[in-house]
């Protein structure tokens, strides 16, 4: 029984729309995958995973590679802006007790690990391509595609990202992305004396985190409060970011301050979310991921969620009897958990943005992480 479909495309070839690929595939559907950057690139700043993540990469048979090419930890320390430990956040291990309760990688990393596992499955894989046209009727969705040629699906994903053109498409009402006022630097270091599992200092409006990404290297991000997103010049990085590492007292931010340089891989982007009401499926188009839940990364779960939306998707695709009723029991499992992903982060930020309670932050986090440990 498998809902009635057999063949599905895939629009968008990130963390969302390759475990979607990949698991629809090993599910014995043909599944093609369109993705619209032809090199399929990841860019190269870090990525935390919360243990549930792990959870998904060893249910895909993926753990041990995730554990050759990044790193796994216990534990979130919260830290004042001196090093002072205020609390130590516990990071169940929901992977299973032999594994730790959350990780990080390099993007690219993640993205070799999973593009690789979709390339070896059945999933005929197009790059440098997108749909110009959805067309649907009673049996199914026509899609041309931007080199002209047609297809012919039972299901089309939409796993496009922040700036959904299925979306657009499918729900031209849909809210649009906003930005929240804060913006984020992102860099990758040298593992720093102290740092040894998930750190963050907490400042009066600014935030600093470092997370392990492999065994002698950490990626560190600093959230800033911005009235505008205004463009930054990148030959300016340097010195911006290191002055704002110095507002810091605490002696480990103050030597990464003072070590930074631009061979430190330093992204700065400003912040956006956008939650997509219900429904997030019309007729045979479902969204998936950032397309229908982007979220600050507050609680660093953004890839996190996407990728279980393509496990229950799968998964509610496989055991369903019919589409409809598939697709409406995969938004019924997601909607509420990607919800709290979304209006939590979006909590966090307003609070780092206001300086607002310490004790506040720290609640919503551990809840939030509470939360994310259970079941899917
Ligand atoms: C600053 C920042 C830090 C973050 N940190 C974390 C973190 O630590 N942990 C975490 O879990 N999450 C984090 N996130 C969130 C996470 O990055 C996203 O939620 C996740 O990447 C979304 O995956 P996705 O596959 O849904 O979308 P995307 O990653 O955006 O992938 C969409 C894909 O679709 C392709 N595409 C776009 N348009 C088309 C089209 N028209 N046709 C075909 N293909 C198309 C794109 O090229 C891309 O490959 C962070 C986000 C931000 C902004």
């Amino acid at each position: 029984m498998n809902s009635g479909i057999q063949k599905v495309l895939v629009i968008g070839g990130g963390f969302a729309g390759m475990t979607a690929a990949l698991q629809l595939s090993r599910n014995d559907l043909s599944v093609d995958l369109v993705e619209i950057d032809p090199q399929w690139r990841s860019y190269g700043a870090g990525i935390s995973l919360h243990g549930s993540t792990l959870r998904v990469l060893k249910q895909l048979g993926l753990i041990e590679r995730f554990l050759e090419e990044g790193y796994a930890t216990d534990g979130v320390q919260m830290r004042g802006p001196d090093d002072s430990v205020i609390v130590n956040l516990p990071t169940p291990r929901v992977a299973g007790p032999e594994l730790p309760g959350g990780g990080a990688i390099m993007r690219p990393a993640l993205a070799k690990i999973l593009s690789e596992a979709v390339r070896a499955s059945s999933t005929n894989v197009r790059l440098g391509l997108t749909f110009t046209d959805l067309r649907e009727d009673a049996d199914g969705v026509s899609v041309t595609f931007s080199n002209g040629s047609e297809g012919r699906y039972d299901a089309v994903v939409g796993a496009d990202g922040l700036y959904s053109a299925v979306r657009a498409k499918v729900f031209p009402d849909a809210p649009k992305p906003r930005f929240i006022g804060q913006s984020v630097w992102r860099a990758v270091l040298p593992k720093p004396e102290g740092v040894d599992t998930v750190s963050m200092w907490m400042g009066p409006k600014l935030k600093v985190g470092m997370n392990r990404v492999t065994e002698d290297t950490v990626y560190l991000f600093l959230t800033e409060d911005r009235a505008t997103n205004d463009f930054v010049a990148p030959e300016t990085f340097v010195p911006r970011l290191r002055a704002l590492l110095e507002s810091f007292p605490s002696p480990i931010i103050r030597k990464v301050a003072s070590e930074l340089s631009s061979e430190h891989q330093i992204v700065y982007r400003p912040l956006e979310q956008m939650l997509m009401p219900r429904p997030w499926s019309s007729g045979r188009v479902v969204l998936i991921g950032d397309a229908v839940h982007a979220t600050t990364p507050h609680l660093a779960a953004g890839a996190c969620i996407g990728i279980e939306d393509a496990m229950v998707l799968a998964e509610e695709l496989a055991v369903g009897t019919d589409l409809k009723a598939a697709l409406a029991a995969f938004e019924e499992r997601r909607y509420d958990r990607c919800r709290m992903v979304v209006e939590n982060s979006g909590r966090l930020a307003d609070i780092e943005i206001h300086g607002g309670s310490r004790e506040e932050h720290a609640s919503i986090m551990q809840d939030s992480m509470r939360t994310l440990a259970g079941a899917i």
